[in-house]
């Protein structure tokens, strides 16, 4: 009998895993596939060497305005797939998780197939491993969802995607969600012609409506065809060389034809060969677990973490809560989740990244002011030639604190991590404007619109660092 098993090896379970083999728990962790999960094996990792490669790209078609001669770039994408699963195998080897968890005496089962319940304390890999376990931690992620239309299976997901031996030649893309956007923007950096549908009024709607409106605009002017606001699909017919997907709206039918259709609609929980009713683990409508604070299920010596939850489905996230799952599985249920500051961003280009409230929320919350600075007037855009997009800072007026910050343009992602610090730390705006930070750097911005935020507050600073703004 062990004292904890762990089910999957993404970064939620192998933080739970490693957490409670720390605290000398009995701990086993099985995972179908290989060890890293998604972040490691078809999200985050992956995904950043492609993007950083359209990045490469567009920056070699720039070179001849510093003077440097060089062709038009060519991709090789055979090569390119070469370099990601370098990429993939470097970071895994680095990952310190592994010699981590050997030390702390887990007992790591990779390659199992799916694991499931036959009871409440028991589960079964389809490898044959029988464990039976005191308490148990599910980890085992999520799965893209697909549409229920006919001719579905015709269509593809962003995996499916990432793993094409060529570019093609065109590319449809359903849902203007994060994946959706990241998987637009790089192939149409690799020259497809890509028709991005979204079925709500605004592409990336979890971020700020400047945001999506910016990053709407600037996919339009680098040629991307992007159809808010489309209708329904009603079914994917086979072409000679593709697919043709078939839509309404107001009783209007239309159609549209490309290489690929990438469905990027949303994420599913990945739950459903769990078998979880044997251990009367309850799911909500999306099939995610449902867990209370601690993240305990339904059944109290079972805990979930990571993106089964459907709650912040990112890697921070996971790895804070399969620490606080694991924790809770070996101590009794006392660690809560925290809740603070957690930036977000997507590395398209351009890149957009936010933390804290939009300006529609904070706006309804209470009384706020908000500053923003365009990277047209800032001077290491102007250096780096990268002068679109803005940053934008919204301020509580009474308590001058920092309540959200959201960035379209280059670096964006980079640039919002300085701020949640500033708001993890409780930093008023007139501190942060006061930050002595570098001249000139992207980051510096911050400063800037944390100035202009301040002087709209009647706030008198001792001296402005960086750039003057307002002048
Ligand atoms: C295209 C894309 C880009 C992303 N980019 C980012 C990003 O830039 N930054 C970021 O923070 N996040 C990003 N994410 C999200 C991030 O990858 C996930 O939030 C994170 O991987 C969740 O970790 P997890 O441990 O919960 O699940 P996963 O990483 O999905 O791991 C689940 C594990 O469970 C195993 N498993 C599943 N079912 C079973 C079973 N029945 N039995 C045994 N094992 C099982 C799987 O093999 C896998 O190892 C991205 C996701 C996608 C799809």
């Amino acid at each position: 009998m062990m004292d904890v098993v762990v089910i999957g090896g993404g970064p939620a379970g192998m933080t739970a895993a490693l957490r409670a083999g720390d605290l000398g728990a009995k701990t086993v962790l099985v995972t179908r596939d290989e060890f890293g999960g998604m972040a490691a094996n078809d999200g985050p990792v992956p995904v950043r060497t492609l993007a950083h490669a359209a990045r490469l790209l567009r920056d070699a078609r720039n070179l001849d305005r510093y003077g440097i001669i060089a062709g038009e770039p060519m991709l090789d994408y055979k090569r390119l797939l070469g370099r990601v699963r370098e990429v993939v195998q470097e970071v895994r080897a680095h990952s310190t998780f592994s010699a981590q968890l050997k030390d702390a005496g887990v007992v790591v089962n990779e390659q199992c197939g799916v694991a499931r319940f036959t009871d409440a304390h028991t589960i079964e890999t389809k490898s044959g491993l029988r464990l039976r376990s005191d308490k148990f931690v599910i980890c085992t992620g999520g799965v893209s969802r697909r549409l229920s239309v006919p001719g579905a299976e015709l269509t593809v997901t962003h995996s499916d995607a990432w793993g094409l031996t060529e570019v093609p030649s065109s590319m449809i893309v359903i849902g203007g969600g994060a994946t959706g956007a990241q998987v637009a923007s790089v192939f149409n950096a690799f020259g497809s012609r890509i028709m991005l549908f979204h079925s709500g009024a605004r592409i990336v709607p979890t971020e700020d409506e400047e945001v999506s409106a910016a990053v709407s605009a600037a996919f339009r002017d680098s040629g991307i065809e992007v159809r808010e606001n489309f209708g329904v699909v009603d079914s994917f017919e086979k072409t000679v060389d593709g697919v043709r997907m078939l839509f309404s709206k107001d009783g209007g039918r239309e159609q549209a034809e490309a290489t690929f259709a990438v469905v990027a609609i949303g994420w599913a929980a990945n739950t459903a060969c769990l078998n979880l009713d044997r251990a009367s683990v309850e799911t909500d409508a999306r099939q995610f677990v449902r867990v209370d604070e601690f993240l305990r299920t339904s059944t109290p010596h079972v805990f979930a973490a990571g993106d089964v939850t459907g709650r912040m489905m990112l890697v921070p996230q996971a790895i804070q809560q399969g620490f606080v799952a694991a924790t809770n599985a070996v101590r009794g249920a006392t660690m809560r989740v925290l809740e603070g500051a957690a930036p977000i961003g997507s590395f398209t280009d351009p890149e957009y990244a936010q933390v804290g409230l939009t300006e529609t929320q904070a706006r309804a919350a209470g009384d706020v002011v908000v500053a923003k600075v365009c990277l047209d007037s800032t001077t290491r855009t102007i250096i780096d030639g990268r002068t679109s997009g803005f940053c934008k800072l919204i301020v509580d007026r009474e308590t001058r604190q920092i309540l959200g910050c959201h960035v379209v343009g280059e670096r964006a992602v980079e640039l919002t991590q300085v701020a949640a610090v500033a708001m993890a730390g409780r930093m008023r705006v007139d501190d942060l404007a006061q930050v002595p930070l570098s001249f000139p750097t992207y980051a510096g911005v911050l400063g800037r619109v944390a100035a202009k935020a301040a002087r709209r507050l009647n706030l008198q600073l001792d001296w402005q660092a960086g750039e003057l703004e307002g002048q």
